[in-house]
């Protein structure tokens, strides 16, 4: 597969030197040429193959001649040791993506791109030195994705005291290949230092350099695997037992021997819309992870609409209402991964589909911090599941368009980008006490090491030199 900037559609690159450069030179970002089809036959079993299956199946057409079909299916499964569970909670289905080591979604797209580069890179003499500004999420993700992975080393910058203490232990506890540095400053200093370091030409003749920043196509590819196992298994009916690290109300399904907690699996009423596509709930703020909706739905996944989902940060949803596309400041608010008032994949959606296209396909919704706030009590009041801030915008956002019958009933999946426990300080306070997965408490055992610095680009280049 050849893929072109979003500014320039004459000249093409390979998947490899789209996914080693990641910002294509003339500053637009790398698509596809074309987005691949599934066969029928992988299409109609999309919901009863294995997650790497899917995987496999999903990716390949876009690393063709790029990686081999025997190093894929290797870096399939070892990325992916864990899956993307559909769950029923009530009347809804939740499509829980916090089962990788960081318990976030970005698990995915990180665990493939740092295989993915160490592979693209193979007989490379030079070291490749990752340098990622984080403000909490994409840090720890990015640096446990690359943990020990030859030929790789990656330095974390994350603002000094202004991470969580689990985020602090997920960037800074790894050691080994991974190194973090706490800046004295905000997250705009992290990034400044870091593109301070990627212009400095005396320190690319030592080492190569990249920022495995999100907008990278080899972290965007992998995220639509998920979208088609889940549409899939919507489509035959199918959901799986309930995820581990949410225990819903004992009651009605409470289920200890399968290894799972169950209620309310409501079976003849999933089988009652087996065959239909369904509508994905996501909960956006780059919007990488919706635009890899999109691909999965052209490639011939079973998806109806998607419902893009906000904080007030609602750059997109007004967009959808009004053709007209306003990037604004970010403001803060309790979904702070979603805090983005000018989101960077909308460039790539835009290169894909027209106002008209996005408007048939997509309903945008925001959602208050007091709305998100209320959700995460009801649900937990209601179905004794835990959900996060992020994941709450994404259910009161499918709320909201029933309600309205801007979507009708049937088949609704929320896509549920985090683990509750990572953002216990807003939850606890609602809910109580979350119930926390082993890999997270296993995390907080880990010690920090962090070299500190002052936010001035002399300090960080000594340490990189
Ligand atoms: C990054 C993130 C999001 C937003 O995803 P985008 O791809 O940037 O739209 C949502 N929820 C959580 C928990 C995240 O970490």
């Amino acid at each position: 597969m050849r893929f072109f900037s979003t500014r320039n559609k004459q000249d093409n690159v390979s998947f490899a030197a789209a996914a080693l450069s990641g910002l294509a030179p003339d500053g637009g970002l790398f698509v596809p040429q074309e987005i691949p089809q599934y066969t029928a036959a992988v299409r109609s079993s999309l919901g009863t193959m294995g997650y790497c299956d899917v995987a496999f199946e999903t990716i390949k057409p876009y690393v063709a001649g790029d990686i081999p079909d025997s190093v894929l299916e290797d870096i399939v499964h070892s990325a992916y040791p864990f899956s993307a569970p559909l769950v029923t909670v009530g009347d809804r289905m939740v499509l829980e993506l916090f089962h990788g080591p960081t318990a976030a979604f970005k698990d995915f797209g990180a665990r493939f791109m740092a295989r993915a580069f160490s592979y693209l890179r193979r007989g490379e003499q030079k070291p490749l030195r990752i340098l990622v500004a984080t403000s909490g999420d994409t840090g720890g993700a990015v640096a446990d994705g690359f943990f020990e992975v030859p030929g790789i080393s990656v330095t974390v910058l994350y603002p000094k005291g202004r991470v969580t203490p689990l985020q602090e232990r997920q960037i800074a506890g790894l050691g080994g290949n991974i190194s973090a540095i706490a800046v004295e400053g905000s997250f705009d200093d992290c990034q400044r230092l870091v593109k301070a370091a990627l212009g400095d030409e005396n320190l690319r003749k030592r080492m190569d350099l990249s920022s495995a920043n999100s907008i990278n196509i080899s972290r965007l590819i992998p995220q639509s695997v998920y979208y088609a196992a889940a549409a899939g298994k919507a489509f035959a009916g199918l959901t799986d037992p309930g995820g581990e690290a949410t225990p819903k109300a004992k009651g009605e399904g409470w289920n200890m021997e399968g290894g799972g907690w169950r209620v309310n699996t409501n079976a003849a009423d999933l089988r009652a819309r087996a065959g239909q596509p369904a509508i994905l709930t996501v909960p956006s703020g780059n919007f990488g992870n919706l635009t890899a909706g999109l691909y999965a739905m052209k490639m011939g996944a079973p998806v109806k609409q998607f419902i893009a989902a906000t904080n007030i940060n609602k750059t997109v949803p007004d967009f959808l209402v009004s053709g007209d596309y306003q990037p604004r400041d970010s403001q803060a608010t309790i979904s702070n991964a979603m805090d983005v008032g000018a989101p960077s994949n909308f460039e790539r959606m835009a290169a894909h589909f027209s106002w008209e296209e996005m408007r048939r396909i997509i309903l945008g919704v925001y959602i208050s911090d007091e709305e998100t706030r209320r959700t995460i009590h009801d649900v937990h009041q209601h179905y004794g599941y835990f959900i996060d801030p992020h994941t709450a915008v994404g259910w009161n956002g499918t709320d909201k368009l029933l309600a309205e019958k801007q979507i009708e009933a049937g088949p609704a999946a929320i896509l549920s980008t985090a683990h509750p426990a990572k953002f216990s300080e807003t939850v606890e306070p609602i809910t109580g006490k979350i119930p926390v997965p082993v890999s997270l408490s296993k995390t907080m055992e880990r010690k920090v090491d962090s070299k500190t610095i002052p936010a001035e680009v002399s300090a960080f280049m000594e340490m990189l030199y």
